[in-house]
């Protein structure tokens, strides 16, 4: 039995099965490169899920995490964190948000804004969330999760939540109610199949919370820090949320979450609304630091943009050749390409070539290079997927 054999049958005996896992086992990550148990090398286009955007073990995080482990590596709540409040500030100066709470992940960050959007309520609590949505999977944001899969079983889901069509402004119109507090969403839907709000629609949402004093909550767990090629999401439609969510990418593979807020919104939240032991303590903000300084230093975001439209391009050209393929769409460096078949035959294709992809909502392949993926590697990778393609156009 090898190394990897081992590693997948004690991990069947021992670890839940929550997941469905490929038969896989990745030991070590560099730049956009990972290495299986074996010492098998691909090129990483998942990216821990949207997570390591500056590639793996990035040597300003490295580096980060080792000082800080070496100095503190937790400390209370009851105190003033150093490195907390240093990433708050950065936060803050990096977007139209003016207050940060840390936690520990999306749905956590995502269990914050529910609850601050309820406590500036002052009695209003429906929340309305899209249909495709993914928010994560507590009890609120599963049901916050307007998708019927993800409910199964979990029964008697926690009340106050509403679902209405993505994209459909008129439909959303007529879910408002007079005990709406808030209408939460991502800008670009990623477990969804990378759907793409329309701007008219987020202008006309926004427009609709400012008239009706609703609060507009945006989930960029996936999509903030720099994978559209912009900081925030926000910032490619020109349309300012009262919350924000993000994780994923802010640690840079460490767990961490955050929840920022517009001041006055902020301010709903006092002292024992809301906590969490391990939420921002040293060793993770240190993390988020060297993170946004290294996206910020070296000018990811203008590659990811860069690089992005590129891959936009040459897949259009895919497109044209392969009936296979639906749509492609994404901003930046989030990609889905959305096909006519199954798409889980393309990810263990890709894999069998030596490059990591993933497929959401069935049939889209999503691509998730790090932001500051070389040309190079995406013609290598994009190489590969198309000989994936072609292989399943060959069958239909
Ligand atoms: N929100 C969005 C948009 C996500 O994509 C995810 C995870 O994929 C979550 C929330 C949940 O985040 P976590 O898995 O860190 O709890």
């Amino acid at each position: 039995m090898d190394n990897m054999e081992k590693i997948i049958n004690e991990g069947k005996q021992y670890v839940m099965n929550t997941y469905g896992r490929l038969p896989l086992s990745i030991v070590r990550g560099k730049g956009s490169r990972l290495w299986d148990a074996n010492g098998r090398e691909y090129l990483d286009f998942v990216g821990g899920l949207a997570v390591t955007s500056m590639g793996h073990c990035h040597p300003k995080v490295t580096e980060a995490i080792a000082e800080q482990a070496n100095t503190l590596v937790h400390c209370s709540n009851l105190y003033w964190i150093e490195p907390q409040v240093k990433l708050a500030k950065l936060l803050v100066e990096n977007s139209c948000m003016d207050k940060v709470f840390f936690a520990n992940s999306g749905a956590e960050a995502n269990e914050g804004a529910i609850k601050l959007a309820r406590k500036f309520g002052k009695g209003k609590y429906e929340i309305i969330t899209m249909t495709k949505s993914f928010h994560g999977r507590t009890l609120a944001t599963l049901t916050a999760t307007a998708q019927d899969k993800f409910h199964q079983g979990f029964s008697p889901l926690p009340q106050g939540f509403k679902y209405s069509p993505f994209n459909d402004l008129a439909a959303l119109k007529q879910s408002i109610s007079d005990n709406t507090c808030a209408i939460m969403l991502e800008p670009i839907q990623g477990e969804g199949g990378v759907n793409v709000a329309e701007a008219e629609f987020l202008k006309g949402v926004k427009e609709i919370c400012d008239q009706q004093g609703i609060l507009l909550i945006f989930d960029e767990v996936q999509v903030g820090i720099g994978r559209t090629g912009t900081m925030f999401a926000y910032e490619q439609y020109g349309v300012e949320p009262d919350i924000m969510t993000i994780a994923k990418a802010l640690g840079g593979g460490v767990p961490i979450g955050a929840l920022l807020a517009k001041e006055e919104v902020a301010n709903a939240f006092q002292p024992g609304d809301h906590a969490s032991t391990f939420g921002g303590n040293p060793l993770v903000c240190s993390a988020g630091l060297a993170m946004i300084n290294a996206i910020i230093e070296e000018k990811a975001l203008e590659n990811a943009t860069k690089i992005g439209e590129l891959a936009l391009n040459l897949l259009a050209e895919m497109k044209a050749k392969y009936k296979v393929i639906k749509e492609v769409r994404g901003k930046g460096l989030i990609i889905g390409i959305e096909l006519t078949k199954p798409g889980q035959e393309i990810v263990q294709k890709c894999q069998e070539d030596g490059l990591l992809v993933n497929c959401a909502a069935g049939y889209v392949i999503r691509l998730l290079p790090p932001l500051n993926v070389s040309q190079a590697e995406l013609e290598q990778a994009l190489y590969i997927v198309e000989q994936a393609i072609s292989e399943m156009e060959e069958q239909v």
